[in-house]
């Protein structure tokens, strides 16, 4: 493939990753988003390996390394679960982190193009930033990943005057980009090369262990920006125009995420990145502070549930992580159909961080068919829980903790939060007490208009479904 039809392909398929990213921002529009990405995909894949920098000797290397590559994304893909996917997300986010790091090196050991001057100083900066945000991407996602699948305890770590450690580390990295800049060979600049990975690798490592599992979210919509501006690192490195805009465009789009992340939990970038905010999961909230809740709870049955639905008017429904743990999207769609065939107003009501990714809870709805007109952002359909019968709050916890609003010493104080409490009646499904993500125990079971109806939420709610339909 000539140079010139190569270009043109990058343009094709840039344009087809600016319609994916559009495409994705809508349940109705993201099969079709996510069409344009395999097309781009494939085109920008394709004009690579077929372009004129590719070499014919080196096309097996390639072909085994994308059937190699290609093999184990399907075999993950095929074997995850949905409440895996974050942790696959993170894992994926190190391997691109990973990935430019090891560009970086490759790119200043390669003594095949001789830069000079002025371009080699630019190449030179471009090889230490790739490396710098590859390396923190790398050792940041796996402590996601370790945090996400709970093998790293969720609890923040905070070192004793970890701001100033992180300052020294930054300090230290500048210093040695002047000492790698000015070396004058390959041999001479590795030493500030290799010691600056190893700074950047435990700076990604301090960074997510000291941000606490309410955080998570924000950590990972943030590591999925590192992975785009390192993949836009590469870019530069390897002056592959392609790869520099598709990773400036997965870079800004997980800015923007985080930012909208960030707003939705009422918390600052800055106060996230500085960590130390919720604490790990399951904790007891007298660790964590704040006022631990008492008073009696109410338990209801499955038929007392379904009694409930059958006398309501209004009915909103929250789901969180426990439906998808349970796998119960599909009976909460009978349920739903057989209510609104009854002439019951159901709608549905997502926090923005509810489950364990951006969106979570909208995939599962629209695998198990839910009509996307009633499903509702909490912005859209948070006044409407005074005029509400019946809110069943799905295997959900902290996006439905009042203590958000009422309790100023709770780590999750400010969180905005669905009100469910402000309907006539809640029932909250969930197993136990047990609390959620944040560790934060939860004033809403206690509340008197409020019933508990304990169990896994698929068997529960096949229960609710038979009593309905009885
Ligand atoms: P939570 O983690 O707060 O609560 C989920 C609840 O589901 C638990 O209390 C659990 O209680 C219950 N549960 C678990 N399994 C089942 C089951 N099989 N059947 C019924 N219930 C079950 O989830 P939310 O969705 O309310 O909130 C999300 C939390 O996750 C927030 O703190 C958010 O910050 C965090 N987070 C979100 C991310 C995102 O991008 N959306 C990413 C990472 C973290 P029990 O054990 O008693 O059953």
């Amino acid at each position: 493939m000539s140079a010139n039809l190569a270009t043109v392909a990058y343009i094709g398929a840039t344009i087809l990753f600016i319609l994916s990213l559009g495409g994705l921002s809508n349940p109705e529009t993201a099969r079709r988003g996510n069409l344009y990405g395999i097309v781009g995909m494939t085109i920008a894949v394709l004009a690579t390996v077929l372009g004129p920098r590719v070499t014919a000797a080196g096309l097996p290397y390639i072909v085994g390394a994308l059937v190699a590559g290609g093999a184990v994304g399907l075999y993950a893909a095929k074997k995850v679960q949905m409440t895996q996917m974050p942790e696959l997300v993170a894992l994926m986010h190190s391997l691109v982190g990973l990935a430019a790091a090891l560009v970086g090196f490759a790119s200043y050991v390669d003594t095949s193009i001789v830069y000079e001057g002025a371009e080699k100083a630019i190449h030179e900066v471009e090889i230490y930033i790739g490396i710098f945000i590859g390396a923190v991407t790398f050792s940041g996602s796996i402590i996601a990943f370790g945090k996400l699948s709970g093998k790293v305890g969720g609890k923040p770590l905070l070192l004793p005057a970890r701001h100033w450690l992180n300052l020294a580390g930054l300090l230290a990295v500048i210093w040695f980009a002047v000492a790698f800049v000015q070396a004058p060979d390959v041999q001479a600049g590795m030493t500030p090369l290799v010691v600056m990975t190893v700074i950047a690798l435990l700076f990604g490592i301090h960074m997510v262990m000291a941000i606490g599992g309410a955080d998570m979210p924000v950590v990972v919509s943030m590591l999925n920006s590192y992975s785009g501006w390192a993949a836009s690192a590469t870019g530069f490195m390897l002056s592959n125009d392609l790869l520099i805009v598709t990773g400036a465009l997965v870079g800004s789009s997980g800015a923007i995420l985080s930012y909208i992340m960030c707003r939705a939990m009422n918390r600052s970038f800055i106060s996230v990145i500085a960590g130390g905010f919720g604490t790990g999961g399951g904790a007891p909230a007298a660790a964590a502070g704040g006022t631990q809740p008492q008073g009696e709870v109410s338990a209801v049955n499955a038929a007392e549930t379904a009694e409930l639905l059958r006398g309501a008017k209004n009915v909103v429904i929250v789901p969180g992580y426990g439906m998808a743990v349970a796998q119960a999207q599909h009976t909460v769609y009978e349920i739903t159909r057989l209510l609104r065939e009854k002439g019951v107003n159901v709608r549905f009501a997502i926090h923005p961080v509810a489950g364990r990714m951006p969106g979570h809870m909208n995939v599962l709805l629209a695998e198990a068919k839910v009509p996307y007109d009633i499903v509702l952002e909490m912005d859209e359909i948070n006044e409407d829980f005074p005029d509400t019968d019946v809110t069943m709050v799905i295997g959900a916890n902290d996006i439905v903790n009042p203590a958000a609003q009422d309790d100023p010493a709770s780590p999750i104080a400010g969180m905005p939060v669905l009100e469910v409490w402000k309907a006539r009646t809640s029932i909250v499904m969930k197993r136990s007490m047990a609390s959620g993500y944040a560790g934060v125990d939860n004033p809403l079971f206690f509340k008197e208009n409020n019933r508990m109806l304990f169990g896994d939420a698929k068997k529960m709610l096949d229960e609710v479904l038979g009593a309905l339909k009885a």
